[in-house]
């Protein structure tokens, strides 16, 4: 059922929100903002609660908790939120595009936001291996 184009993301269930989540950990790396600008880079360090074989956050649940900064997405903000990388389905839906065809509610499979170079798998490190984040702002996800 191709959910997505039928309803807004407003009118989404919960199970039918969370389904949209690629899970490709893209807005799990840490950004940087410049004062004078606002302009935001990503960096290749990766959130403390990102699993980085799975490129899901390893507590979910609890998230807010242990990483105050992590912002709940919602269909309100995510007009808002411009850092958002361009490959995300809840920006893409928000800009009133169409899924790629590596989602897996298009594809059917996880395994094509691995295939397709999307998920952050083996291009991101953990915080303390990193030092300072300004060494470590990447030209991607756009
Ligand atoms: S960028 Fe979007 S699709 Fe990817 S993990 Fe974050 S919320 Fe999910
Ligand atoms: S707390 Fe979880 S969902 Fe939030 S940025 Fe970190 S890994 Fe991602």
């Amino acid at each position: 059922m191709t959910f997505w184009r039928e309803k807004s993301l407003q009118d989404l269930s919960k199970a039918e929100w969370e389904s949209l989540c690629d899970g490709c950990g893209r807005c799990c790396l840490e950004k940087l903002e410049d004062m004078d600008t606002g302009e935001i880079s990503y960096t290749n360090v990766a959130c403390n609660l990102l699993d980085q074989e799975t490129c899901g956050c390893s507590n979910y649940a609890e998230r807010f908790r242990y990483m105050p900064d992590c912002v709940p997405l919602d269909p309100q903000n995510i007009h808002e939120l411009k850092w958002m990388p361009s490959t995300c389905a809840y920006r893409l839906l928000a800009e009133g595009k169409d899924l790629p065809v590596w989602h897996p509610l298009v594809s059917g499979t996880r395994d094509t936001v691995f295939s397709a170079g999307i998920a952050v798998r083996g291009r991101c490190l953990a915080h303390h291996e990193a030092g300072e984040l300004e060494d470590h702002i990447v030209d991607w996800p756009r």
